[in-house]
C-alpha cells in the first residue's frame, strides 16, 4: 500500500514517524475516517470541516488546505485501487522534546492511509442488526474533539465481545451518550430520538446527514438524552457512523428491541442515506 506522510507518497514500510511525536507520547492528535464507495468520497466536506474544528479546539496548525486534502484523498484512492473502503487521516502536533506544554515550533505530522473494504455498503450485518451492552462512559469530557485517545472505546468493544455482543453504548449520569465509535438512536411511535450535540458526544458527520434526510422525509426528530431503559422499550434502535452508515440495533443488554429484528425506519434511513450520499459523493 501507498501511504501519505507529510507531503510524500511512500510505500507503507518506508513511512516513519519520530518516537518523540506527540501523537505517540500524549495522544496529542486528531483524526478522521472518510468512506469510499465506487471510488468516490462520501461527505468529504463534512470531514474536512470537522478536522478544522478539532484542530482549532486544540490550537493546532492545519497542515493542509481543503483542496490539497481532497487531492491527497483522491490520489490514495487511485494509487491503492480502492473501490469500497476507508481513508484514515491523522494529524498530530508533531515531534518535540517531551513536555506537557504545547511546543511552539513543532511541525504537525499528517498521515493518510487506505483500508479496502470490498462490499462495504452491502454488509450482511445490516440485515440482522447488532447487539449492544450498556457500559459506563469513562471517556474524557471533550468528546466533540475527534482525538486519537481511543483506549476506552477499545475497552468498550472488548467488554461487548466478552458479553457476546457487537458494541457498547456509553452511559453517563443515567443517559446514553453514544456508541464506542458511532452515534446512538431510538425510534418510538414514529419519532426519531438521538442525543443533542454538546461536549459529551462526537458530532457525527453521518448523524448530521441522517437527521437532515429524516427531516426531509417529514419524520419527527427529537434531539435529547434517553436512558437505556427507554431504549429497551423503544420500537427500534440503530447507530450511525461513516463506516457503518445506518446499522440496526436489535438487542440492548439482552432485551430485544421491538420485534427483535431490524426496524423499518432504520432500513429506510439506511437506504436514503446510501442513495443520497452516493449521489453527492466526490
Ligand atoms: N461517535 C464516536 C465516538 C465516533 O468515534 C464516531 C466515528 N468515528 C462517531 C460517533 C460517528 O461519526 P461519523 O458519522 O462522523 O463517522
Amino acid at each position: 500500500r501507498t501511504v501519505y506522510l507529510n507531503g510524500e507518497y511512500l510505500p507503507e514500510e518506508e513511512a516513519k514517524v519520530s518516537v518523540f511525536d506527540r501523537g505517540f507520547l500524549f495522544a496529542d492528535g486528531v483524526y478522521e475516517v472518510t468512506t469510499v464507495l465506487d471510488g468516490k468520497l462520501i461527505d468529504f466536506d463534512g470531514h474536512a470541516m470537522r478536522l478544522s474544528r478539532s484542530l482549532n479546539e486544540l490550537e493546532m496548525k492545519n497542515p493542509i488546505s481543503k483542496e490539497d486534502l481532497l487531492e491527497v484523498h483522491r490520489e490514495l484512492v487511485a494509487r491503492n485501487g480502492i473501490e469500497d473502503g476507508l481513508i484514515y487521516l491523522q494529524v498530530t502536533r508533531g515531534a518535540a522534546d517531551r513536555d506537557f506544554a504545547y511546543p511552539k515550533d513543532a511541525e504537525p505530522t499528517i498521515v493518510l492511509f487506505t483500508q479496502a473494504k470490498p462490499g462495504l455498503s452491502t454488509s450482511p450485518q445490516a440485515e440482522v442488526g447488532i447487539k449492544v451492552i450498556g457500559i459506563e462512559d469513562q471517556r474524557w469530557g471533550r468528546r466533540d474533539i475527534k482525538t486519537v485517545q481511543l483506549l476506552y472505546p477499545s475497552m468498550g468493544k472488548m467488554m461487548a465481545k466478552a458479553a457476546g455482543c457487537d458494541d457498547a453504548w456509553l452511559v453517563e449520569d443515567g443517559f446514553v451518550t453514544e456508541g464506542t465509535s458511532n452515534n446512538a438512536y431510538i425510534v418510538k411511535d414514529g419519532v426519531l430520538i438521538t442525543r443533542h450535540l454538546g461536549h459529551e458526544i462526537l458530532h457525527g458527520i453521518t448523524r448530521a446527514a441522517v437527521l437532515r434526510f429524516a427531516r426531509e422525509a417529514q419524520m419527527k426528530v427529537e434531539e435529547r438524552p434517553f436512558t437505556l431503559k427507554e431504549a429497551q422499550g423503544a420500537d427500534e434502535a440503530f447507530i450511525t457512523s461513516a463506516s457503518t452508515f445506518v446499522m440496526p440495533v436489535v438487542e440492548i443488554d439482552g432485551a430485544a428491541i421491538g420485534t427483535g429484528k431490524p426496524g423499518a425506519v432504520a432500513a429506510r434511513l439506511r437506504e436514503i442515506y446510501l442513495e443520497e450520499s452516493r449521489k453527492a459523493a466526490v
